[in-house]
């Protein structure tokens, strides 16, 4: 329960259209992109400035109320799900970049600023953000912080925390400090990097400063085809071991490629057992000859055709396809969950013939669009959640996947995040002196747990409650 006059006190410092507490209007905010789990907080608050949102902040310590922090809400494992935490804080209205420095590359931009319209503002003078999220239409800067997102590009250049410099971070007292700062290299702690990834747990992000990288000179984007996702691995796998890093090498496989060309028209081969995406990137007097070898790796593992993109109408297009891939499953499916698991490169094969067994083992069907340069995967679970027992046989699919990444040396998450969705496969990862030792650092921030509270590291409540689907209010 909320203190007495709680939303009159909160509108009082966000204005009026600043704080939802309506039950139908809070429906909105009940799940993020991961829809197994629901849970709607007591009342949103949607301040305008890193100013408001450190009021807000300090007036929800004096209560001793925890909440929540939230960007666009596109996270795929459950981070903005309320867990005794009645209170969601929205970064989303902090939508101004301050300032845009071409000379030394950077920008500074509050938390709401959406991921595309940083590499927007910059176009012109041939540079760009360069993470790049599938979501980069929709998702928060403050959320990519959060989750340490990544994207299709990531393969040549990073995650979020490599594009870093600098944050501003309001403590759950609501004290506002400054991480890191516009020059690279600061001595001392990465107070930085901690906090990039830490999904909201440390406090809520108002401001970051990005590192601007520069467009490339020049592409090449190929459409690669494969009768299976065995063949469309391996050459994953020969590309690598090439020495050539493709700035983007993604899979879809027959499933997803047909619900996606059957939304985007992109001439996808609808026959295919894969697709790979592969783009090359870099000073045009490179391209030829690296082009050249890439199209023979791929045909020497079996590809039956090689497409390259004439101009950049077919690049976009390509890329068009490859982005809202998730969008188009909507057409196989009333609903689906998004995995998301890393394994070493040479893996990929492998795990892909355990999804399958998985997906057969739960009368499932699972379809696969990922970052296979990566090893970094995304089975997307389809499922009808009317029907009984269906949702429970999800989490079972989804749980045994993400064991079988880590039996093949990978990870619990490669991007998304551990959120509520994860959480009981840390100790998986983690032994409990490795857990002791991120909690008592969280500690530091948040000695109360009052930011984002049963969020990444798992505690007695969530690792019992993560198995049964949550479906009522917070508290
Ligand atoms: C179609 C689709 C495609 C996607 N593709 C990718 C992809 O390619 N790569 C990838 O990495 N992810 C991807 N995602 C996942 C998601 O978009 C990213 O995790 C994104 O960074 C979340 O941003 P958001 O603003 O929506 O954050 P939210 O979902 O609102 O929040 C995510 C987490 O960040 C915390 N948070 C949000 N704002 C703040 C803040 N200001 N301060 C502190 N904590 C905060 C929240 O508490 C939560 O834990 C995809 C999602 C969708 C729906």
């Amino acid at each position: 329960m909320l203190p007495p006059g709680f939303a009159q006190r909160m509108r009082g410092l966000v204005g009026t259209d600043g704080v939802v507490d309506r039950p139908e209007s809070l429906l909105v905010y009940e799940c993020d992109g991961y829809t197994l789990e629901r849970a709607a907080p007591e009342a949103v608050v949607l301040p305008r400035t890193p100013a408001e949102v450190a009021q807000v902040i300090r007036a929800l310590w004096k209560d001793g109320v925890p909440f929540v922090p939230r960007g666009a809400g596109t996270g795929l494992s459950g981070g903005t799900l309320p867990v005794e935490a009645p209170v969601m804080v929205c970064t989303s209205r902090l939508q101004k970049i301050e300032s845009i420095d071409i000379a030394n590359r950077r920008v500074v931009a509050q938390a709401g600023v959406v991921n595309l319209w940083v590499s927007r503002a910059v176009k012109d003078a041939g540079l760009h953000f360069a993470p790049d999220p599938s979501s980069q239409n929709a998702c928060t800067i403050g959320g990519n912080v959060a989750e340490n997102s990544g994207g299709p590009h990531t393969l040549k250049y990073g995650v979020t925390t490599n594009h870093v410099l600098g944050l501003e971070l309001v403590l759950p007292t609501g004290e506002v400090v400054q991480l890191g700062g516009p020059v690279e290299d600061r001595p001392g702690y990465d107070l930085t990097g901690l906090v990039v990834g830490s999904e909201g747990t440390l406090g809520l992000v108002t401001r970051a400063t990005l590192r601007l990288t520069r467009v490339p000179e020049s592409y090449r984007t190929f459409l690669a085809v494969f009768d299976s996702v065995a063949d469309a691995s391996e050459a994953v796998s020969g590309i690598i071991a090439s020495g050539i890093i493709p700035a983007a090498l993604e899979m879809m496989d027959g499933l997803i490629l047909r619900a996606v060309e059957d939304a985007f028209h992109a001439g996808l081969p609808v026959d295919a057992g894969a697709v790979l995406l592969i783009e090359l990137d870099g000073p045009e007097a490179g391209l030829p000859s690296q082009s050249e070898e890439v199209r023979e790796l791929c045909k020497a593992q079996g590809a039956v055709e090689v497409r390259t993109a004439r101009d950049d109408a077919e690049r976009t297009l390509l890329w068009k396809a490859r982005k809202r891939a998730f969008g188009a499953v909507g057409r196989l499916a009333p609903n689906y969950c998004t995995q998301d698991g890393v394994v070493p490169r040479t893996q990929v094969p492998e795990i892909l013939r355990r999804i399958s067994a998985t997906a057969e083992k739960h009368s499932l069907r699972i379809g696969n669009v990922f970052h296979a340069g990566d090893g970094n995967i995304h089975p997307i679970i389809l499922f009808d959640e009317r029907n009984a027992g269906e949702v429970e046989r999800v989490l079972a699919a989804g749980t045994e996947i993400l064991e079988a990444c880590v039996a093949l040396g990978g990870s619990v998450t490669g991007e998304h995040g551990i959120g509520v969705e994860k959480i009981a496969q840390m100790p998986l990862l983690f032994s409990p002196e490795d857990l002791h030792a991120m909690a008592t650092l969280r500690s530091v921030f948040d000695p109360q747990r009052r930011a984002n509270p049963h969020k990444l590291l798992p505690d007695s409540k969530v690792c019992v409650e993560a198995r049964a689907p949550r479906r009522q209010a917070a508290m």
